[in-house]
């Protein structure tokens, strides 16, 4: 019997932080706190979640904007309205 088993990232949405100009690619975004997290997956059924944790401003041309510490990322947090 085979099992499937493995990982899958998840990008999660924080605040919507406005419109930036990307560090990385130059672009006028409307900028997204977001966050990574991911699971361990049994046959694609999600068993535990894992702790990645990687934070960062994301935006849509480049992917990841700017890493940012846990530091940071809580202020930015604190000041933009969450979405959702
Ligand atoms: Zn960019």
């Amino acid at each position: 019997m085979i099992i499937y088993y493995g990982t899958k990232k998840k990008l999660k949405p924080v605040s919507d932080l406005g419109e930036m100009t990307c560090t990385n690619c130059g672009h006028r975004i409307g900028a997204t706190l977001a966050k990574e997290g991911g699971y361990f997956h049994i046959f694609f059924i999600p068993v535990f979640p894992l702790l990645t944790g990687y934070k960062f401003i994301y935006c849509p041309y480049c992917g990841i904007m700017k890493k940012l510490t846990n530091a940071e990322f809580k202020e930015l947090k604190e000041k933009n309205p969450p979405i959702g």
